[in-house]
């Protein structure tokens, strides 16, 4: 029997993709076996990519393992499968523009997958970097038209971004990472994807990547709705804290610390992700150090906690 108090720390998985680049590596310091490394896939249980836990008594388990075994860690979560991932996307090249199923949709046509919703915390970019962010069209015979005849300028809209920003991306909306964008991802555990259009590119192979127009039009969102989500920020001595959201599948905040924050968040597992600095984290007798790049799950029933140092996370529950 393993110290279910214990906070554990984990190994991510890195996803070569067309688009990627090498910032994992220049900015996290990362081993990344690919030029073209797109994800990190920092805190999973997804059977494509699991991340393994790396300390304390259940050192060399898969996450996606110690969650079906060890159900109270994570405060007896009602989900058969790890609830969400956490990912760190290096956008070299502009992703596909895509949409995501919902549960429903999902369930029924992708094997009893999860739906995808997802969100985005801007952690770097260049200069007047954007995104793709819903779409022009009023109704669904004009989005199928517009698709159809490849009208993407006139169809896709896009937004600027810059570091800090946070987006909310509920399935069904249409969205891509354009190029010079490094984010952290928070999603239900899913990896399902539809591809509406991939700038007709080829891969090494020569090859294009398989698109999906009809599940894509079926899933969505028309005419695009933009989730209007309210940031909630406190502030004490040491620390500010940002909640960017609270919707049906996740809540993400920002910690910002310098000095000492202490938090009780009793009821609920946290994953945490190291994005700027290092300290650590304190519980009882126990001390973790924390640095950029850590990847870390703080177990339920943890009645209170501390973080020490000039460090920014990025927290989130189910
Ligand atoms: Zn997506």
């Amino acid at each position: 029997m393993g110290n279910k108090k214990d906070v554990l720390f984990l190994e991510p998985v890195f996803q070569e993709r067309i688009w990627g680049g090498t910032k994992l590596a220049d900015q996290f310091g990362y081993e990344i076996a690919s030029e073209l490394t797109g994800e990190c896939w920092a805190v999973s249980g997804h059977p494509n990519g699991q991340s393994m836990i790396k300390n304390g008594s259940f050192a060399g388990k898969l996450l996606g393992e110690l969650y079906t075994e060890e159900k109270e860690i994570f405060g007896n979560h009602e989900s058969d499968r790890f609830p969400l991932l956490t990912k760190i996307l290096d956008a070299n090249q502009n992703l596909s523009v895509q949409v995501h199923p919902n549960d429903k949709y999902a369930s029924e046509n992708e094997n009893g997958e999860y739906g995808k919703t997802e969100c985005w915390y801007v952690i770097d970019c260049e200069k007047d970097a954007e995104i793709i962010f819903g779409h022009t069209a009023e109704t669904k015979k004009e989005f199928v038209e517009k698709v159809k005849n490849g009208e993407w300028e006139g169809l896709l809209t896009r937004v600027k971004v810059k570091p800090g920003d946070f987006f909310y991306v509920p399935s069904g909306t249409i969205h891509a990472l354009c190029s010079g964008v490094l984010i952290l991802e928070t999603q239900q555990n899913s990896d399902t994807t539809y591809r509406v259009y991939d700038y007709d590119r080829k891969d090494k192979k020569g090859n294009t990547r398989e698109l999906h127009l009809e599940k894509s039009i079926d899933v969505s969102t028309i005419p695009h709705k933009s989730m209007d989500v309210v940031h909630k920020v406190s502030k004490t001595d040491g620390a500010t804290v940002t909640r960017f959201v609270e919707a049906e599948y996740f809540t993400v905040y920002k910690w910002e610390v310098d000095g000492t924050y202490s938090a009780k968040y009793e009821k609920h597992f946290l994953i945490g992700s190291v994005i700027v600095g290092s300290g650590e984290l304190k519980i009882n007798e126990c001390v973790y150090p924390l640095k950029k790049g850590d990847h870390f799950i703080i177990p339920s029933g943890v009645e209170e906690f501390t973080v020490i140092g000039k460090v920014e996370i990025i927290i989130s529950h189910p």
